[in-house]
Order: structure tokens, then C-alpha cells, then sequence
């Protein structure tokens, strides 16, 4: 039996945290789960603090290792046992025979002989993914088969970005879960999708509550917003064990998102876009491995957010001068914004911080 190694106030407060059943699943999870981008010390330490619902997604650059690597290794230094946890994965391909393949492939990452969800990944994004995906051949007929054999518990944890075709997707009832980005940014999304997993009993997964960093203005807000929305658990991606910490707080303090909470959240968005116009990366990386220039898109609009948010023009301009592929050797093919959930228009926005960054004055 390994000891524990946490902050006693802090194992009381995770003790206490609301539990919630996510939808048909009839599963009960603490409604503060852990994001797949979390490094294997946050795993570990949410491990040891009993939270149980964790997203082990493992196509999430960053940290060195895959996710399901991290998080096994996790289980493995804190003796957890697998029959308490909940474990959540996705796939990334859309036919039958890629979404069994990457099925198995978890499985062995994570050595485990099941996983509770599995359902296709970013799948409203490109033209044609959700199509192939309930067709014949398509990835939902590699899940239903893996479901009856006991490979995977349940049909969830489906995820986009554009809520049309979301909604699309949860009234065919083939899912028990979704997973969408919830915070005060996407008001569309949350609106648009909720309402129709709640009625069809579909349990929701709130990915990105502090919108991928772009909330600086409260430590906590962000994360009251998203409790708020009567979703089943969020899972944010934590690289500390501080920001795991004041999570736990957060949730188990929870009771409601005040008036001073959404206007300071809304003035928060107000201040953003007076900023950063209404083209706003939210640093999600998924342009970066389709751009054949091998451009660090998401890195370039991180230095621009640095200058145009932060006034640190200096550092930026000198960040901007040691990047090894810069805006301007972009081809305009257009790869990047077929893949962006946001639309952006990404050439026409590199074009401009090439001119912002490239100035010496
Ligand atoms: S449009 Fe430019 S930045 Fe985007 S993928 Fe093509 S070459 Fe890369
Ligand atoms: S440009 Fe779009 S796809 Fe690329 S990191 Fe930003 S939001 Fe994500």
C-alpha cells in the first residue's frame, strides 16, 4: 500500500467535492476531473487526492512523454487501483478499423483491459469526419464492437468544436457523452449544445474552463462559470500541483457563479478582444502538425498575444527573430485553417504579425 503524500486540508476539501452522474452512464464522478494534458506530477497528485474521473487522451503534445504513458506511470507510483478510476480516451481516426487499432493501442499504454468512454476526437473539424464517422465502415462501428467486448464500457466523450454539427451528432443518441469546450468565451457553444445532451440524459464533459490560459484576470471564476453550466465534470489540463490545489479549492467551495463573477469574466472577454481583435487563438496547437513549412503557428500567436495584451513588444519582437520558420515563409496552402476549430483566418492573420514583429521600431 503506498502512502499518501498530500496536504491534509487539501485531501479533506477533494474529499468533499460534489459528485455527479454523468448522464445515461449512470457513472458518479467528482465534478473537478483531470484534463489529458496534465503532466504526470498533477496525474499522480489528483491520483492520491481521490478525483476519478481523468481524461487519458494521448495525442496532446507537451511533456515529453504520451499522455497514457504519464498517466500509467502515475497509477503505477501511487497503487491506485484501476476499478477506481474512470478513464476517458478518444481516437483521432474515423473508420472501423483505425478506431479499433487506436483502441488497442490505449489499452496496452495504459495496461488496462478497458476503458469506461472512447469516442472520436475533434470530430465536427473537417468536412466529411462526421459523415465517415456513422457510416458504414465508419469509427462508430469500431466502437459498438469494442463495447461488446468489454473493451470500452461506453460510446462517449465525443468531441468538436462547431456545435451544428455536435448537435447533429447527439440527437442520432449514438452517444453517452460529449466533450466540449465550456467557458465564458464560447457562450454559442455552450448554449447551442447543452441543452440538448441534458434533454437526450448525455453526459457532458467540459474541456478548456479557462479557455487555454486566455483568462488572466481571476484565478477562479473561470472554473465557477463552467460548474455553473450544469455540466457533468471538468476536466482541465493542469501543469502544477498549485493549479491542481486551487482547483480542488474551487470546486469544493463551489455554490454558484456570482454576479461579480460574470461581469468580471465578461470584462475579462471585453479586454481581450478590445485587444487581440475577433480573431483570437485559443493556442490549441491542432494547425501545427498539417502545416508542410513546419511553422510553429500556435508559438508566433503567442508572441503576438505577448505584445498585444501584455505591451511586452520587446520580448516578442525578439522571440519572433529567433524562430526557426517565421510567418513569412508561409504558403498560404491553407492546410492550417481547414484544422482550426475557430476559423481563423491564419495566413492573413500571420501576415500581420509578420508586419508587427518583424519591425525593428
Ligand atoms: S497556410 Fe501557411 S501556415 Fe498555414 S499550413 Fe499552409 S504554409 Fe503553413
Ligand atoms: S490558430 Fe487555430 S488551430 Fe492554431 S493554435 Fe490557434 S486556435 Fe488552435
Amino acid at each position: 500500500m503506498t502512502t499518501k503524500r498530500v496536504d491534509s486540508a487539501i485531501d479533506d476539501l477533494a474529499a468533499g467535492i460534489q459528485q455527479r452522474t454523468l448522464g445515461r452512464t449512470g457513472l458518479r464522478v467528482k465534478m473537478l476531473g483531470v484534463g489529458g494534458i496534465s503532466s504526470q506530477d498533477v496525474f499522480e497528485k489528483a491520483l492520491e487526492y481521490g478525483l476519478n474521473f481523468f481524461d487519458v487522451h494521448g495525442y496532446e503534445a507537451g511533456h515529453g512523454l504520451d499522455g497514457r504513458i504519464r498517466f500509467k506511470n502515475a497509477m503505477r507510483k501511487t497503487g491506485t487501483k484501476r476499478e477506481d478510476v474512470i478513464l476517458t480516451a478518444r481516437c483521432n481516426s474515423f473508420t472501423r478499423e483505425g478506431a479499433l487499432a487506436q483502441i488497442d493501442e490505449s489499452l496496452e499504454l495504459l495496461e488496462t483491459d478497458y476503458l469506461d468512454l472512447y469516442g472520436p476526437y475533434n470530430v465536427t473539424q473537417v468536412a466529411g469526419r462526421v459523415e465517415k464517422t456513422m457510416a458504414p465502415g465508419g469509427a462508430l462501428e469500431g466502437l459498438e464492437e469494442a463495447r461488446a467486448a468489454g473493451k470500452i464500457r461506453f460510446i462517449g466523450g465525443v468531441s468538436g468544436h462547431h456545435h451544428q454539427e455536435l448537435v447533429q451528432l447527439l440527437k442520432t443518441n449514438a452517444f453517452d457523452a460529449v466533450m466540449i469546450a465550456v467557458n465564458s468565451f464560447d457562450q454559442d457553444v455552450v448554449a447551442a449544445t447543452l441543452p440538448v445532451a441534458r434533454e437526450l440524459n448525455i453526459g457532458t464533459i467540459a474541456m478548456k474552463p479557462f479557455a487555454k490560459g486566455l483568462f488572466t484576470g481571476s484565478a477562479t471564476a473561470p472554473l465557477r462559470y463552467v460548474f455553473a453550466q450544469d455540466i457533468t465534470v471538468a476536466i482541465p489540463g493542469m501543469y502544477t500541483i498549485a493549479e491542481l490545489e486551487k482547483n480542488i479549492r474551487t470546486a469544493s467551495e463551489f455554490s454558484g457563479c456570482s454576479e461579480e463573477d460574470m461581469a468580471l469574466l465578461n470584462r475579462e472577454v471585453d479586454k481581450i478582444t478590445r485587444a487581440e481583435g475577433k480573431f483570437i487563438c485559443r493556442q490549441c496547437g491542432y494547425c501545427v502538425p498539417v502545416c508542410p513549412q513546419g511553422i510553429d503557428i500556435k508559438q508566433i500567436f503567442y508572441m503576438e498575444r505577448q505584445a498585444s495584451r501584455y505591451y511586452s513588444v520587446g520580448w516578442a519582437k525578439k522571440a519572433y527573430a529567433g524562430v526557426e520558420k517565421n510567418a513569412k515563409e508561409c504558403a498560404a496552402c491553407g492546410a492550417c485553417e481547414t484544422e482550426c476549430p475557430y476559423d481563423l483566418p491564419i495566413r492573413e492573420m500571420l501576415r500581420k504579425v509578420h508586419l508587427d514583429l518583424s519591425n525593428p521600431h
